[in-house]
């Protein structure tokens, strides 16, 4: 055995321990890698088979053997490029189901079936033999049509991942770079040492591709070590880019599509890819028959409220526009689609539950103090009269004792409904307490108020309210009172006369009007 041969060997067995080691390392550590590790598990299992049995043949004395470990190493070898780009594919984040990743290993199969049967039909290897002048372990061999076949395919694999990665680079952040550097080189070194082969600049008679394998192992075992790979993966852009819930349209200075993300289909189901370069107002009227309801070309950061009617009820959205620097001084527009549907809605209840009464539906004690308080300060600025009234039911305590508290809850609503048909749309009518409202009527003088006070109390008194247990008679009682001192009066204040005015009328026995006047003497009305 030659110096030359035993350095074969050496470098063989070099590539197949560095895979072996890969391929246990992987194994051992494959609960704590995300699921790229199984290709790669697979891949270098491969490559270790490839190298030992290349090996094996390079110490076999006789063609048997050496058919044996050729046959042993084709278990491992025509799977390796494939296996490879499966790899490769799953690093990216191409998605791999388990029926394309079998049509992407049925050739390599094949092959195994036909180095197997290959002294029936020839079709690898027409000749297969102990070299003449060099004698075992070199072989001559002719190939036949399946073997190139095989070679084809095997170098298309190594290629198209290669081109993948190529593909990569640049949306690749410069961190995970050294981690596409080792995968290239895991491609390029068998490629192009099947190449030299191929075209007789390796000594002849011997595969030397298992010879420098160890080179890309020793570049995966670094980025293993060095670049976390397979524990940590770049993600492509554009995976960022469809992952996003966000809406997010870009276009270019004259608002021409050139970008969209698959969040933005949800507002716009149509959109494609057929679309770019199409105007975006254009694109818009088409798809939904109405005028865009935005402005483009707005302000930095500009952002406008979107309401949108699809197939799932009325969407909300909030469009944010971002002008974008491009290349060569053009100008881009970013278009981002907030859906704030549910936000919008949350909002709306709470404040619903912050300014309306629960029971009746009309402002509560808070909201009306903001909203008089308002009224108040404008009716002072301008010195026009301003009223304020209290109503409260009388003897209510005893509905509540005589029918329960639910149908206490049914005179509440009955006395609202019925102020509500007399009282004009806008007005400021709230539930000041349990069984007493307030009604702030701006523009107002007292006797005003003493009139509508009166058409609200006969109103009620004219219509009990009717249940299965019989018709329920209703009173209020209300006080009146208006702002007569503008440079002292308070709202607060106000409110306190209509109070001392609801009082006296309770006192005179209930179902009349009071109006509190100047010196607290109490004008009544029944
Ligand atoms: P007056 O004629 O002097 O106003 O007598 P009244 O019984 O109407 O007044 P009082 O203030 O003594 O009683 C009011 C009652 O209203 C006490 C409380 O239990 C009841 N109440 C307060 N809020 C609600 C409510 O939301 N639903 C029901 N059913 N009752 C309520
Ligand atoms: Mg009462
Ligand atoms: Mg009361």
């Amino acid at each position: 055995m030659g110096s030359q041969l035993y350095m074969y060997i050496t470098l063989v067995c070099m590539s197949g321990v560095l895979n072996l080691y890969l391929c246990l390392y992987a194994f051992s550590k494959r609960h704590k890698y995300t699921n790229i590790a199984n290709y790669f598990i697979f891949y270098t299992a491969a490559l270790s088979i490839y190298s030992f049995a290349s090996g094996m043949s390079l110490i076999s004395t006789t063609l048997e053997q050496i058919k044996l470990w050729n046959f042993i190493l084709y278990l491992g070898m025509p799977l390796s490029a494939p296996l490879g780009l499966l790899f490769v594919m799953s690093y990216l984040g191409v998605k791999l189901t388990v029926k394309r990743s079998m049509l992407i290993l049925l050739i390599p199969f094949i092959t195994i079936l036909m180095v197997a049967t290959n002294s029936w039909h020839h079709l690898h290897y027409r000749v297969f033999e102990l070299d003449p002048n060099l004698g075992a372990p070199y072989v001559y061999q002719e190939i036949g049509i399946w073997y190139t076949v095989h070679g084809m395919y095997t170098f298309a694999s190594l290629f198209i991942a290669l081109l993948l990665l190529i593909f990569h680079w640049k949306e690749t952040a410069k961190a995970y770079r050294p981690q596409l550097i080792a995968l290239m080189f895991g491609q390029l070194i068998p490629m192009v040492t099947a190449f030299l082969y191929l075209t007789g600049f390796t000594p002849a008679g011997i595969d030397p591709v298992a010879m420098i394998l160890w080179i890309s192992s020793l570049l995966y075992l670094l980025s293993i070590s060095t670049s976390s790979l397979f524990t940590i993966m770049p993600i492509a852009k554009d995976k960022i880019f469809n992952s996003i819930n966000d809406g997010v349209i870009v276009l270019d200075e004259s608002f021409r599509l050139i970008e969209y993300n698959q969040a933005s289909k949800a507002m716009l189901p149509h959109l494609n890819n057929s679309l770019f370069g199409k105007n975006f107002v254009e694109i818009w009227t088409d798809h939904t028959g109405g005028t865009l309801p935005f402005k483009l070309g707005a302000d930095v950061g500009d952002i406008q409220e979107l309401k949108l009617k699809l197939d799932d009820g009325e969407r909300i959205y909030q469009v944010r526009t971002t002008p974008l620097e491009q290349a060569r001084n053009r100008k881009g527009l970013l278009l981002v689609f907030t859906d704030i549907t549910e936000i919008k809605r949350l909002q709306e209840k709470l404040e619903q539950q912050a300014y309306y009464d629960e029971l009746t539906q009309i402002y509560n004690r808070r909201a009306f103090l903001q909203q008089c308080e308002q009224d108040f300060l404008a009716a002072k600025e301008t010195v026009y009269p301003f009223t304020v009234m209290l109503l409260d039911i009388d003897h209510f305590k005893r509905v509540n004792d005589t029918y329960g508290h639910q149908v206490g809850d049914q005179v509440i609503m009955h006395v609202v409904n019925v102020c509500q048909r007399q009282l004009q749309e806008g007005s400021c009518f709230a539930r000041y307490g349990g069984e007493e409202f307030v009604i702030a009527l701006n523009g107002y003088n007292e006797t005003e108020g003493e009139v509508l006070g009166n058409r609200l109390r006969t109103s009620v008194e004219k219509a009990p309210l009717i249940t299965p247990e019989g018709n329920i008679p209703v009173t209020l009682s209300i006080g009146v009172a208006e702002v007569k001192d503008w440079t002292e009066e308070t709202l607060h204040q106000l409110l306190h006369k209509a109070d001392t005015a609801l009082y006296a009328a309770k006192q005179e026995g209930r179902n009349r009007v009071k109006v509190f006047g100047v010196g607290a003497e109490v004008r009544s009305s029944h």
